[in-house]
């Protein structure tokens, strides 16, 4: 049926791609995917020939009217990103809110996703977890976002945290949220669905000790325990956390 269907894709391993994937790819008049030289030959190892269409950071927002009426037309449009769910760190947000305001049926595939599986592997508590994706990559940046995370923490927010991270800055975000969050089980999950796939557990310290000392290769989530019950911080203080987190943020 005419609209858009988000479908995932695997994220490090070929077999994880799903049969219905397969097919609603197989069927749709033009296939959105973020990098044609990643999505082509994935199709083409699976004997798909679809028309492709870039969609990404840098031109989702100017294609986004354009895709809308083509799909009011008629069209079926598939979207997938380079690995995993569209949308989850990935582009698509814009497209998908523009659809349904344009009344257009959206649908998806369900699939892999970084995020979740490292939160069921890390042996912390499942629910409710943040996902917050990659944290800004500049140290004063990361330590705002880190404090304005804590500062919630302290307002009484207890919830699993998830984070995206690149592999040369995991020891040291590792260290980052140790300073931020104090103590905490943690756990990072690398190379997931893949060949050397790995969950490391243990607190924030001994990860980023861990990691400092080897230095971590491929792909991963970085999953952190929910805050435990420390003693509540007075107002003021909480104020004064807040206005350091803002002012590092701008
Ligand atoms: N849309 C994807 C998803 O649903 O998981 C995530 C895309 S995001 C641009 C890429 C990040 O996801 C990586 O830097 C890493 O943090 C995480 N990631 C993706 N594949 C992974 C894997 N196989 N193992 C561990 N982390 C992965």
């Amino acid at each position: 049926r005419p609209g858009l269907t988000l479908v995932a894709t695997p994220i490090g391993n070929l077999g994880d791609l799903a049969p219905r994937a397969l097919a609603t790819l197989r069927a749709a008049d033009a296939v959105l995917c973020e990098d044609t030289r990643v999505t082509a030959p994935m199709l083409a190892r699976h004997g798909v020939s679809a028309k492709l269409l870039p969609l990404h950071e840098h031109n989702e927002e100017a294609a986004t009217p354009r895709l809308v009426t083509r799909m009011a037309a008629g069209e079926r449009l598939a979207l997938v990103s380079d690995a995993g769910t569209p949308l989850m760190s990935d582009p698509g947000y814009q497209l998908v809110r523009a659809a349904i305001a344009g009344g257009i049926a959206v649908s998806a595939v369900p699939g892999p996703n970084a995020a979740v599986m490292a939160l069921t592997l890390s042996g912390l508590p499942p629910h409710p977890f943040l996902f917050q994706g990659f944290l800004p990559p500049r140290e004063a940046a990361r330590a705002a976002a880190l404090a304005r995370l804590r500062a919630a923490e302290r307002a009484g927010l207890s919830a699993t945290l998830i984070f995206y991270e690149a592999p040369h800055r995991l020891a040291e975000t590792l260290a980052a949220m140790a300073t931020a969050l104090g103590p905490r089980p943690a756990a990072v999950a690398r190379e997931l669905t893949k060949r050397f796939e790995e969950v490391r557990r243990g607190t924030l310290e001994e990860l980023a000790a861990h990691y400092q000392a080897n230095a971590a290769r491929g792909e991963v989530v970085l999953v952190v325990g929910p805050a435990g019950d420390e003693p509540p911080e007075a107002e003021a203080s909480l104020d004064e956390r807040l206005r350091a987190a803002l002012a590092a943020g701008e």
